[in-house]
Parts: structure tokens; C-alpha cells; sequence
């Protein structure tokens, strides 16, 4: 399947022969395109079907935005950590459950806007002063006081507007519902929280939008020992061919031709473009002919986000007992947050999470700075905070491999995006979280739109075939097993 010189335009398949049933068959191809949770499912599910599957992936490790770091000598995710949705009938909780793998339960609540009981959370303003609970408490019911009034506006008005925008009529028409001196703090808090949900600023998140993604029941648990045993698992057994950057592809009769950075190309019946909706943005991979203006137009529109983590790993736990430390500020851009991984993991860990402009311009800085500017938040509300003796600062918006955290909707985009990204182009399937019309943003959902591309390419390559059931699963398809997730809070 991989050759060095140029493609006469015939396809120039190395043949893979398999011994099913009473005769040899040549295997259908695929070149998978990114190997993280998305195109790891795919090629998983293509290889199980007995398909040819190269998976390439531009980095030196797979996950993509799921990075669990041991350099502590303990797993830390950089991305994401959270499985959304603690229930059975989450796509990963089979696996996650044969694993055995431990959930932290940090939210009972199947909430949008907090993945975090609020009860959980200790609030300070900039010189360190605790914000009293039942204070926090009654201004995040002033807070979703708001937000249904935008949602009257939301039904009043035809036009789309931002969720800052719409914050800033209700007030005008609801001078009651403005708070002044603290309270607007903790206020702007509730809305830092929204902007980290999205990865994105309140100036940009589409009031017709933000509430409609569905959530799957049984609130939010943290991946206690990372996320990468999962994936490990996924791709095991694949040809997953690391350091190979794709550039190019292109569709021919009948088949597809990629080329990676150093010019060699693969040749297969289809390929699976499982790369993040930023990677698309760029222009950096080129496809012959180009993508239908439908599809390039969809990419253009769909937002994506920055979230960032900066870890610091302290000798000792100094902290209050919470899942959360909040610093308030006047504006939301001046509020922040620190998860405290030691309620979870019993490791004296901290994780600064920025988002949108915030983790745009936190990002830029080296790590160094990063850590620095981390910890001077920590002292601003615990100005006896310890340094930290380690750290880690992730960099989603400029690592050329992701160009960000994940999908969202801006202000007056078309709601059809996430299913225009899916919609294969010939012999081109599209999978990764901002295809997922159901759970965009999430790695269940990127998941999943792994399988259901790797679906439409099964029966795409094997109409071709013109024999639908020649191929039998070689590994055999696993019988759901149904294993309970192991939940815990302390
Ligand atoms: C900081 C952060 C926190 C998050 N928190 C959570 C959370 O708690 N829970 C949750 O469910 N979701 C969370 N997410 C979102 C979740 O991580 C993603 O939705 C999901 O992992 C995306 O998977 P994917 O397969 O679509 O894309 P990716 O994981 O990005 O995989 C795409 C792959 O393509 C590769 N690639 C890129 N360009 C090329 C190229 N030219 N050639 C070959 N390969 C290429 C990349 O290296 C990558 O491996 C978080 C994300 C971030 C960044």
C-alpha cells in the first residue's frame, strides 16, 4: 500500500490476501488520517472487518487531544480528563468498564454550564478573601436567572446575537437582575465557568446555540488514571504509522492517494480524515480536486476553542479541601480556576484552566512563564501558596497538530455544520469530535463518529465489491459486555 514514486493514476496496491472462508481474497484498503480517538476507532473497526488499515498520525504518540503525561510518575491528562456522561450508555463505558478503569465523580448534576457540584468550589477575591458560600450560592441562581431571561430573547428574536451580547440587553431591561462589589465578581466567575465549557469568549458563543448539545445522563467523571489506557487499548494490534504528517490527498478512480511530509505516498480504496477541525482550517493538508465548497465552507464556520492546562505539582497539599479553588475578579477575563486533582487522585496537584482569550494569550508564553503566571493567580487568593516543584503547561491553539481545543458555535453560523464536517465526499469519510452532531467537543463523541465512519466506509468499499457479506470480522466483533463503571467521590 505505500510507494515512493509518483501514482500513474492506477491505484498500485501491495495486495493483502486473507484466508477467509474457502477461498483468498484481496482485503479492501483504508489510510486512516490521525490517530486519536476518532480515527483510532475507525481504524479499529476497519481492521476488525477485515479491511487493509494504515493508520498515519503526524505526532510521535497517538491520542491526539487526549495526552496523559507521567513525567510526574503519576498520569496527568493535558486534555482531556473528563468522561461526560457516566452511564451505560456512554460509547466508551464498555471499555472503560472491562479496564477497570477508576471514575471521580465530580458532578452528579448532567449540566452544560458546571461539571462541578457548586457546593464543591471555594471562591476568593484577588486579595485572598473567601467568598462566603451562601453568597456563591445565590449568585449562580442570579446567574441561570440570566440566562432564561436570554432565552426569552432567544425566542423574541430571529437574529442570532452572542451570549455576552444578550447578557448586556437583559440587564437593560432588568436593572434588578445587574449586582454591583462583590457579587458582580463572583458573577463574572459563573461566566468565566461558561466561556471554559466552550474553550471560547462570551463575546463569541452563539446565543441560539449554546444549551442545545445533548448530554448523556450520569454527570461528569474524572479519568482518574488518564485517558490513555483506553486508547492504548483501541489501537492495539493496528499498523499505526507515527511521524507521518499528511499533506496531501487525492481522490482517484476508485481509490485515494495520500502523501506525508517527506513525499512518500500510500495508496488505498478510501481514506478516513480523522484530523481536528483546526488542522482543516489551516489549508496544511491539500486534497485533489478540492473539497466541495459545502464542505470548505462548513470548516470555515464552525468555531474551535482554546483551553489550556498549566499543572503544578506541589511537595504538599496547602489547599483548602475542595474539587475547585475560583479566583473572582470584574471582569471574567480576570477570573480563573484551579482544579485540585488531590481530591481525586490523592496527589498534591493543582491545574490552572484557562480558556479563550485567556488560554490564547497563556499559550504564547513559554512554559516557564506559564507556570509563573499560574502560580501568581494561587498566591493572589492563598498568598502562602508553596512554589510548585514541577510543571506542565499544554499549548492546544499553537501545536500545528491540533490549532485548538475543540468545536463550538459562533454567533450566526448555520446549525447544519457538525453534519456537513460528517458527510463523506466519494470516497473520503470525515470523523473527529466537530463531526459529531451529538456530542461535539467531547471524546465520546469523537469516538463515535470513528465508528460511524468507519461504517459508511465498510459499506461504501464493500458495495464496490459488489459482495457485502464476503468479509467476516477476523478478530471477531466484541459482544457488548456490560461491566459497571467504578465511581467514587470523597
Ligand atoms: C484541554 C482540553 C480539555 C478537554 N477536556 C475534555 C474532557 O474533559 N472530556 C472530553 O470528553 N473531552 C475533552 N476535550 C475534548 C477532547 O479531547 C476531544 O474532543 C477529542 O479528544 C478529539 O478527538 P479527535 O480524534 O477528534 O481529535 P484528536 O484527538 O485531535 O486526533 C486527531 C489526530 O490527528 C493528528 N494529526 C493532525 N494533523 C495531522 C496530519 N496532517 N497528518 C496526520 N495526522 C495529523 C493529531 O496529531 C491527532 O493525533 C478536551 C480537549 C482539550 C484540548
Amino acid at each position: 500500500m505505500e510507494s515512493n514514486g509518483k501514482s500513474n493514476g492506477q491505484l498500485d496496491k501491495a495486495p493483502c490476501y486473507s484466508t477467509l472462508g474457502r477461498r483468498a481474497v484481496a482485503s479492501p484498503s483504508v489510510i486512516v488520517i490521525g490517530a486519536g480517538f476518532a480515527g483510532v476507532a475507525a481504524a479499529r473497526t476497519l481492521h476488525d472487518a477485515a479491511f487493509k488499515v494504515t493508520l498515519l498520525e503526524s505526532r510521535d504518540r497517538i491520542g491526539g487531544r487526549v495526552h496523559t503525561d507521567y513525567s510526574f510518575g503519576f498520569p496527568i491528562d493535558l486534555g482531556a480528563s473528563w468522561l461526560h456522561g457516566v452511564c451505560k450508555d456512554n460509547p466508551l463505558a464498555p471499555v472503560i468498564g472491562r479496564l477497570g478503569l477508576p471514575l471521580y465523580r465530580t458532578s452528579e448534576e448532567n449540566s452544560v454550564l458546571y461539571d462541578h457540584d457548586l457546593e464543591s468550589y471555594a471562591l476568593f477575591d484577588m486579595e485572598g478573601n473567601q467568598v462566603p458560600q451562601d453568597l456563591v450560592t445565590k449568585v449562580g441562581e442570579t446567574f441561570e436567572g440570566i440566562l432564561k431571561e436570554t432565552d426569552l430573547l432567544r425566542q423574541e428574536s430571529s437574529e442570532d446575537m452572542s451570549i455576552q451580547r444578550a447578557i448586556t440587553i437583559v440587564f437593560e431591561r432588568r436593572p434588578d437582575l445587574r449586582l454591583e462589589g462583590i457579587e458582580h465578581k463572583v458573577l463574572q466567575w459563573y461566566l468565566c465557568r461558561m466561556e471554559g465549557w466552550f474553550a471560547a469568549d462570551a463575546d463569541t458563543i452563539s446565543l441560539k446555540c449554546w444549551d442545545q448539545e445533548e448530554l448523556l445522563p450520569g454527570g461528569h467523571g474524572l479519568m482518574v488514571r488518564g485517558y490513555l489506557p483506553v486508547i492504548n487499548t483501541l489501537a492495539k494490534g493496528l499498523d499505526i504509522r507515527l511521524g507521518h504528517r499528511v499533506t496531501k490527498v487525492v481522490r482517484l478512480y476508485n481509490g485515494v492517494e495520500v502523501t506525508v511530509e517527506n513525499g512518500k505516498t500510500f495508496l488505498a480504496d478510501a481514506a478516513v480524515i480523522a484530523v481536528p477541525l483546526g488542522v482543516l482550517k489551516s489549508k496544511r493538508i491539500e486534497f485533489e480536486p478540492r473539497l466541495p465548497d459545502w464542505k470548505s465552507a462548513a470548516i470555515d464556520d464552525l468555531g474551535v476553542g482554546i483551553e489550556n492546562k498549566i499543572v503544578l505539582h506541589f511537595e504538599k497539599v496547602f489547599w483548602p479541601n475542595v474539587e475547585f479553588l475560583g479566583v473572582v475578579a470584574g471582569t471574567s477575563y480576570e477570573c480563573s480556576y484551579f482544579l485540585n486533582l488531590h481530591k481525586a487522585t490523592g496527589h498534591a496537584v493543582l491545574v490552572y484552566m484557562p480558556a479563550g482569550q485567556l488560554a490564547r494569550d497563556v499559550g504564547k508564553m513559554s512554559d516557564e512563564a506559564a507556570a509563573n503566571f499560574a502560580f501568581t493567580q494561587l498566591k493572589r487568593i492563598l498568598p502562602n501558596a508553596l512554589a510548585p516543584i514541577q510543571y506542565l503547561v499544554s499549548h492546544w491553539g499553537t501545536d500545528e497538530n491540533s490549532l485548538g481545543s475543540y468545536s463550538y458555535d459562533t454567533v450566526g453560523k448555520p446549525q447544519d455544520l457538525y453534519e456537513r464536517l460528517r458527510v463523506p465526499v466519494d470516497n473520503l469519510f470525515f470523523a473527529g469530535e466537530a463531526t459529531s452532531m451529538e456530542y461535539a467537543g467531547s471524546v465520546h463523541g469523537a469516538y463515535s463518529t470513528g465508528l460511524m465512519a468507519a461504517e459508511d466506509c465498510k459499506m461504501r468499499v464493500l458495495e464496490r465489491y459488489g459482495e457485502l457479506n464476503l468479509f467476516q470480522p477476523v478478530m471477531g466483533e466484541d459482544a457488548p459486555v456490560s461491566v459497571p463503571l467504578l465511581i467514587s467521590r470523597m
